[in-house]
């Protein structure tokens, strides 16, 4: 047996709870997890409110991060006590998740954990840090360098945000926050922001163009954030849209795209390669020193994910939340 927050349809919408799972309910699979950490992203905060449709088998085990060391393998690539990490590919969406002691997974999803980070520092970064990693990987493949000019990070005070600040100021591009939360500022000025804008500043409805001011952005807003950041970027900027934190529209006009010739890339982090997930968490352990993560971190209990989702839902959540396994 082993303990898991369990989430099943009712007939008044759905019903969490903490309870003891049989091993034999596990889905199959070619490795078993012991799970150390996991973390509450956005989505979980979805998936365990209802507020968005994220569980696509009922009932689930959410949870689409975790930590923790391999107890049984059939995979070659993955032998028994190593230690990995699993995140998206349908984790706590369509296959039980995190929030358990133990989970089960094709080989091909656990990836091992990076040298000079802990299973609470992995998480600490979890979907939110590799996501603000695959963020600034395009940006730089795009051609996006620090003497380009500022870069703009929506979100700022969240997880993706947080940490794609971390990474772009110790890259040495000029980093220009956007936050809802003005009061956040000493926060972000610690995380390398040179520069804190209220998100006021973008959510009425932009002129085609406007004046033309950053080289790139990391947008985890959307909605017409997003529309506002791709008016007011210059020639040849990169914006990179990976969220919906403000809506899933887009109420833009293609002129940003037509006449400034501005590339918008899309960041997908739940099918991203195996390759490509090897190399953003070994950037990630390269560029942030773990002790800097203690500031953006809040370490909560399984127990305690329920009521944190409405937290972080009505955005009062700073940085990431880490969820220590029993
Ligand atoms: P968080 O909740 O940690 O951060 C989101 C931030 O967005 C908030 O802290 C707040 O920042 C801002 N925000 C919240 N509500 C609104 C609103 N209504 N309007 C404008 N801004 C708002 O979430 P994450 O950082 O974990 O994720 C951010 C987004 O990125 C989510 O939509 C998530 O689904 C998406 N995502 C996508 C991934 C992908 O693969 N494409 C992977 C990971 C996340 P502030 O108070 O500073 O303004």
């Amino acid at each position: 047996m082993f303990k898991a927050l369990y989430v099943e349809k009712t007939e008044s919408g759905q019903q969490v709870t903490l309870r003891e799972q049989a091993e034999a309910d596990m889905p199959e699979g070619d490795v078993t997890i012991r799970v150390q950490w996991s973390s509450l992203n956005y989505k979980d905060a979805l998936a365990l409110t209802g507020k968005g449709p994220i569980i696509r088998n009922w009932p689930m085990v959410p949870g689409i991060d975790l930590a923790g060391r391999v107890e049984a393998s059939v995979h070659p690539a993955v032998p028994v006590g190593q230690d990995v990490i699993v995140t998206g590919h349908g984790l706590g969406e369509s296959r039980w998740g995190g929030f358990a002691q133990l989970a089960r997974v094709p080989g091909l999803w656990a990836v091992p954990q990076p040298l000079g980070l802990n299973g609470r520092q992995v998480m600490a970064l979890g979907t939110a840090g590799f996501t603000a990693m695959l963020c600034v990987q395009a940006l730089q493949r795009e051609g996006v360098e620090p003497a380009s000019g500022p870069v703009l990070v929506t979100g700022a005070s969240g997880g993706v945000g947080s940490v794609a600040i971390m990474l772009l100021s110790r890259l040495g591009y000029q980093v220009v926050a956007v936050t809802g939360r003005l009061e956040e500022q000493p926060y972000l000025h610690s995380l390398g922001a040179a520069e804190v804008l209220p998100r006021a500043h973008f959510t009425t409805p932009s002129r085609p163009l406007e004046k033309a001011r950053w080289a790139g952005a990391v947008d985890v807003v959307g909605g017409q954030v997003l529309a506002s950041v791709c008016a007011s970027m210059r020639p040849q900027g990169v914006v990179t849209a990976c969220g919906l934190a403000g809506g899933m529209d887009f109420p833009a006009t293609v002129a940003p795209f037509i006449l400034r010739g501005v590339t918008l890339v899309g960041i997908d982090s739940v099918q991203c390669p195996r390759r490509e997930r090897q190399d953003a968490w070994a950037r990630l352990a390269e560029l942030i020193p773990p002790r800097q993560l203690d500031d953006m971190v809040r370490e909560i209990d399984l127990a305690e994910a329920p009521q944190a989702a409405d937290m972080l839902l009505a955005g009062h959540v700073r940085g990431r939340l880490v969820v220590r396994i029993p």
